[in-house]
C-alpha cells in the first residue's frame, strides 16, 4: 500500500489528482468534518468497495470544518478535532489522500458566492439552522469542483444534505455519481456522530430515544393512517424524556422533502433535538 498523503492547498490537491488521471486512475471522495467515526469510515468501505483499491481507483478524503454551515460562533469553536486519530484511521482505511485545508484556502478574502437549492435548503436543518443547508451545497460544490471525483459519498444520516447534493448534480450538469450510504448506529440505535462525544453519561443515556421514537412512529405511520397528532404528542414524549429541545419531527417525502399528512408515498421521518448543548439528527424511512 502507497499510504495517505496529507494535502492542505488547492494546488497541491490539483497535482496529485492529475497525476492519477495520467495514470488513467479513477477517484471518488468522502467529505467530512473530521472527528471520524465508523460511519465516515463506512463511506470510505464503500468508495473502496465500488472501485477496488488495487485496481487503480484513489479514494480521496477531506476533512474541513466549514464555517459557512455554522450559525452559531460557539458551536463552530467546539467542534471536535481529532486530526492525528484521523489520519491513523485514514491510513489504515487505505485512503490515498486527504485534503485538509484552513479555511483561507477554501474561502479566501472576497469570496461571496453561495449556492442554494430551492426546496431544499430551506425546510427541517434549513430552517432550524438559518443559512446552513446553503453552506453545505456552497463548500460539496467547491469540494467537487477541486477535487472532481467520479463519485462521491455521503451517508443517509444526513439525508437532506444526501439529496440535496444528488439534486444539485443533477441539475448543474456534475459528470459524477453521488452515492449514498446507509446510517451506522450504535448497537441501542443511536446513530454515529461526530457531536456523540460531547453527550454526559446521563445523556448518553438518553439518546437512543431518538431512534426508538422514530421506529414507534414509523412503525404507526406505516400503514397511511393521518398523522393527526402523533407527531406532536411525540415531540412532548422527547420533551419529557429530558430532551432540552426538539428543532422538528416531521414527515417528508422521500424523494421531494414535500411536507406530509400521511405515509402514503415513499417517505422518511426526521427529527433534530437536543441534549443541552449537543445537537443529535436522524431519520428513518417509513414507506
Ligand atoms: P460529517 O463529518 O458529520 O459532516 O459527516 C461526513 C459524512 O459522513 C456525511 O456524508 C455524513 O452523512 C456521513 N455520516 C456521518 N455519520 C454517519 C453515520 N452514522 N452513518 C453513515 N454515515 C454517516
Amino acid at each position: 500500500m502507497a499510504g495517505l498523503t496529507v494535502v492542505r492547498d488547492l494546488a497541491a490537491l490539483r497535482a496529485k489528482v492529475a497525476t492519477w488521471r495520467q495514470a488513467g486512475e479513477t477517484v471518488r471522495l468522502v467529505p467530512t468534518m473530521g472527528a471520524l467515526h465508523a460511519g465516515h469510515l463506512a463511506l470510505v468501505t464503500a468508495a473502496h468497495h465500488d472501485c477496488p483499491y488495487r485496481d487503480g481507483n484513489r479514494v480521496v478524503a477531506t476533512i474541513f470544518v466549514n464555517p459557512l454551515q455554522f450559525d452559531n460562533a460557539a458551536d463552530l469553536a467546539g467542534y471536535p478535532a481529532r486530526e492525528a486519530e484521523d489520519i491513523a484511521k485514514l491510513e489504515a482505511a487505505g485512503v490515498d489522500l486527504l485534503y485538509a485545508p484552513p479555511p483561507e484556502d477554501v474561502y479566501p478574502e472576497g469570496f461571496c458566492t453561495s449556492v442554494s437549492v430551492a426546496g431544499l435548503t430551506d425546510c427541517l436543518c434549513g430552517a432550524a439552522r438559518p443559512g446552513h443547508m446553503s453552506g453545505v451545497a456552497t463548500v460539496v460544490t467547491k469540494l467537487l469542483l477541486r477535487v472532481l471525483p467520479d463519485a462521491v459519498y455521503f451517508g443517509e444520516k444526513d439525508y437532506q444534505q444526501l439529496l440535496m447534493v444528488q439534486r444539485m448534480a443533477l441539475d448543474l450538469d456534475m459528470p459524477l455519481t453521488v452515492v449514498p450510504v446507509a446510517t451506522v448506529r450504535e448497537s441501542d440505535g443511536l446513530a454515529l456522530s461526530s457531536r456523540n462525544v460531547g453527550l454526559s453519561p446521563a445523556q448518553r443515556a438518553l439518546a437512543p430515544q431518538l431512534y426508538r421514537t422514530l421506529s414507534a412512529l414509523a412503525a404507526t405511520l406505516a400503514d397511511g393512517r393521518p398523522l393527526g397528532d402523533t407527531l406532536a404528542r411525540a415531540q412532548m414524549d422527547l420533551l419529557t424524556a429530558g430532551f432540552s429541545q426538539v428543532d422538528y419531527l416531521e414527515l417528508r417525502a422521500e424523494g421531494s422533502l414535500a411536507a406530509l399528512e400521511a405515509a402514503r408515498v415513499p417517505s422518511r421521518l426526521f427529527v433534530a433535538a437536543c441534549l443541552g448543548s449537543v445537537r443529535l439528527i436522524d431519520n428513518l424511512k417509513v414507506i
